[in-house]
Formats: C-alpha cells, sequence, structure tokens
C-alpha cells in the first residue's frame, strides 16, 4: 500500500481555500525535507542539533539524512510507505525522520509508550511498511517489533535507534551526491497535497483518530511559530518533552530548522536536561506542564542566565510559576493541537495578556469561532463556548474516518477542538483564554487518555459490569485516571488485577487508571447517561481530603 491507496480515505482542502493559500504564500509547493535542505543551504555551517550524544551542523544534517534516505530507498522502501516510529528525544531519531521525509516516506508518530493494542491497531489502518523503534529502553522494543510485524499484512521493515541495524550507521557507504539525486528524484514526485506525516489524536471517541499533515502547511506551520516567537539563527531552543508529539516536531524541530536555529533536545528527565541546557547557552524553551514544577525548583536556576523566552503550555498558569519564568525575562503561552491551529501570547502582548491567555493565532489565514457547544451558533466575545477553527495548516478531516469527520467539523469545515475557550480584550487587543473542556479524556502530563477507550477495556473483564474513567487531579501531571466501577458479582478486583487486566491487553501503560474507586452502581443524569460531572467532584472532593490529611 502507498500514497496512491488512500483515495476516498483522505479529506482534501475545499480547492477555493487550498488556493487562496497558495495566493497568500501560507501554503509552500516545496516538499518537507527539501525545506531543510534550503536551510542546510542558507545556515550550512551552524549548528543545527545538540543532544547529549551527537551535535550536527545544519550541512551534516542535511547530509546524513540524505544516505539515510537513499538507503531507505535501497532496501525497498517506496514513496508513501507509513514507518511507525517508538522512539525517544535521540540525535538518531531526528535523522530517522528526516531520512524518511526525504524518502518520501510518512513516518506515523506513534509513542515509544505504545504497546499492541494501540500499535496493531494503527499500523494496519495506515498500511504500514516500516517499523522504527529505539533500542536498549527497559521494555524491549525490538522484540515487541517483530511481534507486530508476525502475521501483518503490510509490515516488512525494522530499523532501530541504537543497537544492531541501526539508524545511525545506515548509508555512511552511500556517497553524498548519489544521496542527493535520490533525494530529488522523489521531490519532483512529490505533491504538495500529499501526506508528509501521520500524528495521532487523542480523540474524543473509542480508538485514536489519524491526522493527515500535508506538505503544503506542515513546515510552515512550524515557521509560523517561530516567526511569532522571534526566533532567528542565533536562537537556541531546547526541547525536553517527546520530540515526537506534534508539540516536538512542529515547535521544536521543524521550527528551530525553518529559522536557522540551534535545537537543544534532551528527554524529560529534568535534571540532567537542564545540565545539558545550562551548558548549551539555551535562549527559549517550551514548557510543557508534567514541568512545571521542575521549573520552580533550584534545578532551573542555571538555565535562567542565558533564557529570553520561555512558552508555557498544557493547563493553567499559576501566578507564581509565571513569575519565576517571567522576572527579568519573558514567558508567555501557547496552545496547540496535533490536528493543526497553534496559538501563541505575541511578543509584545502585555504581562496580564500573557499570564492568563494562550493569544492569538499564529497564521494571517488562521480563523476562530467560539461557538454554543452542540450548535453552530457563535457566541459573542467574552462568553465561554467550544473552540473551533479552520485555517491553512488545520486539518479539513480525519483520515478514514467519515462517520467521524461528520460530528469532529461544522458544515463550513471549522474544527470542533472539544476545548472550552472565550476571547478577552486586554489593551484593546483580543486574546483567546482556553477555559475548559467538554471532550472526554485525562490529560495525563500531556499524554491524552480517551475515557470512553479505557472504558470499553476495563469493562472486557469478566468481573466489571460498566466502569466510567474521569480525571484526578494531581499535582506533577496535572491529571490521572481513576476509574469509577461497578462488580458484576460483588467481586472487586485489586489494583494489582486491573494492571494485569491492561497488560494482557497489550494497553500503553499511561493510559491504565491510577485511582479506583467502586461504587453500586454509577450515578445517572436524567436522560440515563452516566453522570461524570458528579464522578469528577467526587474524585477532586477524594484528592482534597487525602491532601489536608497528609
Ligand atoms: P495534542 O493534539 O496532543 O497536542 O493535544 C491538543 C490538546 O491539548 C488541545 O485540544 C487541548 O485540549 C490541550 N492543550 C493544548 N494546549 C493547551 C493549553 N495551553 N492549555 C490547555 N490545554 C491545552
Amino acid at each position: 500500500m502507498n500514497a496512491f491507496d488512500w483515495d476516498g480515505r483522505l479529506v482534501s482542502y475545499p480547492a477555493e481555500r487550498a488556493q487562496a493559500y497558495r495566493a497568500s504564500g501560507e501554503w509552500s509547493e516545496v516538499p518537507t525535507g527539501g525545506r531543510l535542505h534550503e536551510s542546510a543551504l542558507r545556515f550550512g555551517d551552524r549548528t543545527a542539533l545538540i543532544t547529549a550524544e551527537a551535535t550536527f551542523t545544519y550541512r551534516e544534517l542535511d547530509e546524513r539524512t540524505d544516505q539515510i534516505a537513499a538507503a531507505f530507498g535501497r532496501v525497498g522502501l517506496r514513496r508513501g510507505d507509513p514507518v511507525i516510529f517508538q522512539v525517544t528525544n535521540r540525535a538518531a531519531t531526528v535523522l530517522a525522520w528526516y531520512g524518511c521525509l526525504k524518502a518520501g516516506l510518512v513516518p506515523v508518530a506513534t509513542l515509544s509508550q505504545h504497546r499492541m493494542h494501540e500499535i496493531g491497531h494503527i499500523s494496519r489502518k495506515v498500511g504500514a511498511v516500516g517499523h522504527i523503534v529505539e533500542a536498549g529502553l527497559s521494555f524491549d522494543l525490538v522484540r515487541f517489533a517483530r511481534e507486530v510485524a508476525d502475521g501483518h499484512p503490510t509490515m516488512r521493515h525494522l530499523f532501530t535507534i541504537g543497537g544492531e541495524s541501526g539508524i545511525d550507521d545506515l548509508g555512511l557507504d552511500i556517497p553524498p551526491t548519489e544521496a542527493r539525486e535520490f533525494v530529488e528524484s522523489i521531490e519532483a514526485q512529490t505533491d504538495s497535497e500529499d501526506v508528509a506525516v501521520f500524528q495521532l489524536s487523542g480523540g474524543t471517541t473509542g480508538v485514536p483518530k489519524v491526522i493527515p499533515r500535508i506538505h503544503a502547511e506542515y513546515w510552515n506551520n512550524a515557521l509560523f511559530y517561530a516567526r511569532a516567537l522571534g526566533w532567528t539563527e542565533d536562537s537556541t531552543v531546547a526541547h525536553l518533552i517527546p520530540v515526537i508529539h506534534n508539540a516536538g516536531i512542529s515547535c521544536a524541530l521543524h521550527a528551530t530548522h525553518a529559522v536557522g536555529a540551534t535545537l537543544v533536545l534532551a528527554n524529560p528527565d529534568a535534571g540532567p536536561a537542564f545540565e545539558l541546557m545550562a551548558r548549551s547557552d539555551v535562549t527559549d524553551v517550551l514548557i510543557g506542564h508534567g514541568h512545571y514544577q521542575a521549573v520552580q525548583t533550584s534545578a532551573f536556576d542555571a538555565v535562567l542566565p542565558t533564557l529570553r523566552h520561555t512558552v508555557l503550555s498544557g493547563a493553567k498558569v499559576s501566578p507564581e510559576l509565571f513569575a519565576r519564568v517571567d522576572t527579568g525575562r519573558w514567558a508567555g503561552q501557547m496552545f496547540g493541537m496535533s490536528e493543526g491551529m497553534f496559538l501563541v501570547t505575541p511578543l509584545d502582548a502585555p504581562a496580564s495578556a500573557r499570564a492568563s491567555t494562550v493569544g492569538v493565532p499564529i497564521a494571517k489565514s488562521d480563523e476562530i469561532r467560539i461557538i454554543d457547544p452542540g450548535t453552530e451558533q457563535q457566541l459573542p466575545d467574552g462568553e465561554v463556548g467550544e473552540l473551533c477553527c479552520r485555517g491553512p495548516y488545520t486539518i479539513p478531516g480525519y483520515f478514514d474516518a467519515p462517520d467521524h469527520n461528520v460530528d469532529a467539523f461544522t458544515s463550513d469545515g471549522f474544527y470542533r477542538t472539544g476545548d472550552l475557550a472565550a476571547w478577552h480584550e486586554f489593551d484593546g487587543r483580543r486574546y483567546l483564554a482556553i477555559e475548559g473542556r467538554i471532550k472526554d479524556l485525562i490529560n495525563r502530563g500531556g499524554e491524552k487518555v480517551n475515557a470512553e477507550e479505557v472504558e470499553l477495556l476495563l469493562m472486557q473483564h469478566p468481573a466489571i459490569a460498566s466502569a466510567a474513567v474521569v480525571a484526578a487531579p494531581d499535582e506533577r501531571l496535572g491529571e490521572r485516571a481513576c476509574a469509577y466501577l461497578v462488580a458484576s458479582n460483588g467481586t472487586e478486583l485489586t489494583m494489582v488485577q486491573i494492571q494485569e487486566h491492561m497488560d494482557s491487553l497489550g494497553v500503553a501503560k499511561f493510559k491504565w487508571p491510577e485511582r479506583l474507586v467502586w461504587v453500586p452502581e454509577l450515578p445517572r443524569t436524567n436522560v440515563g447517561k452516566v453522570n461524570k460531572k458528579s464522578l469528577r467532584a467526587d474524585v477532586v472532593a477524594r484528592v482534597e481530603a487525602e491532601r489536608a490529611q497528609s
């Protein structure tokens, strides 16, 4: 299967809008890998990437990834072949990413924590042909990849980051000119509306949805973000949340390389990450809510002297946190999602707007509507409603999900985010504030856990008659999943038994419930739906009572 077999499963941007985005320059005709090459021609000797294990200039990164692309072609991977990524923030991850793009392959941005429940489904859905996994992690992803490939209808190639048959040595024997010719031959065949990357959605129903991002817009999404923050080739930008997330690829990898900046890529462990950042004279960083606490410890002091801009994202920002990173320098916020739309607080926004809102959209043609949930009725400024958006890099539809797309978009193509938001005015300018969400998920330190998906998995256990999963507040991660359970025959399973059940179904660990409450029955609304509002209030009360006791 390749790109040409996806007809009918992809939703194109309406021709009129596509034409407008081309005319405004917000869409590009250059394939994504070609954009890195353009940067390499401009910024050749500058440092493109610093990790704990390696450093690359733009020229080195460009040449190595040409060779890797050519090596992918040599083993028989073909343009349009999807490749599953299960990796962490390593230099070789960056090589593999750009190598795939330059070979016309389509990276599928799954997580190293995903297991058979997720990878088995997604890899079949997209017809994955390759699997890139990191060797040497506590879970043996290499063995796992072999299990995935066993009996898989399309999977044929396994590559590793680290370990044997590693990406690090791939294509080293291919002369750079030959590799460049190969990449150019691929790019000559690439249409700007071809899929560049598959991202995954946290989803609002059962299974994760696949998000197709196309060449015309994906790199530019990142470029607009870099411009909004005033980055130049003199910026040194750190990233310590998983780079494979859309936020990692767009706000870190592509955004730095779009403007000739240096990317300092660290793993999420705050201690070593802050040390690497301090050694590398980092000027800019995106902090997800999984690191809000770490930033407020003295370990972050070493990073402060060179730091100019800190962007906070993912959860409400406390005044103490804001002051910690704004005093003597600039702090702001961003809102972003794999489906597209990014907002950032502008550099010249007053501190009050930067402390309490996520700012304004980053592209000229971005459109936002705040609507009365469940309707198409627009609400006036100041009122809280569902954030809906449309624009040059917000998808017009999920991959192979026609029924879901009907509900996920308004009749005129605005994506219903499931987030609640309102416009607020500061000094005569409008800024958007995120006020909550209506979608039923748990945001565990940035990893989205779909409540319905977990409920269905729990109910596969014969001892569980019904299940409702809600977010329990958590100081470090923001939220963790709490399951309210009704026993089928009076026997209440232990946490260990629940964990064994989730493990036996091959479910990623970050989705496992971390708190159980057994109840005789689930509370219902007067229309018979599970009353999640009362369950949320109940778990908040439980957490508060525990905190008061400790
Ligand atoms: P993802 O597609 O995994 O990047 O997740 C996107 C979702 O993360 C959004 O729809 C929001 O629910 C949430 N999100 C992203 N940025 C923020 C933010 N600044 N504040 C609150 N929630 C956010």
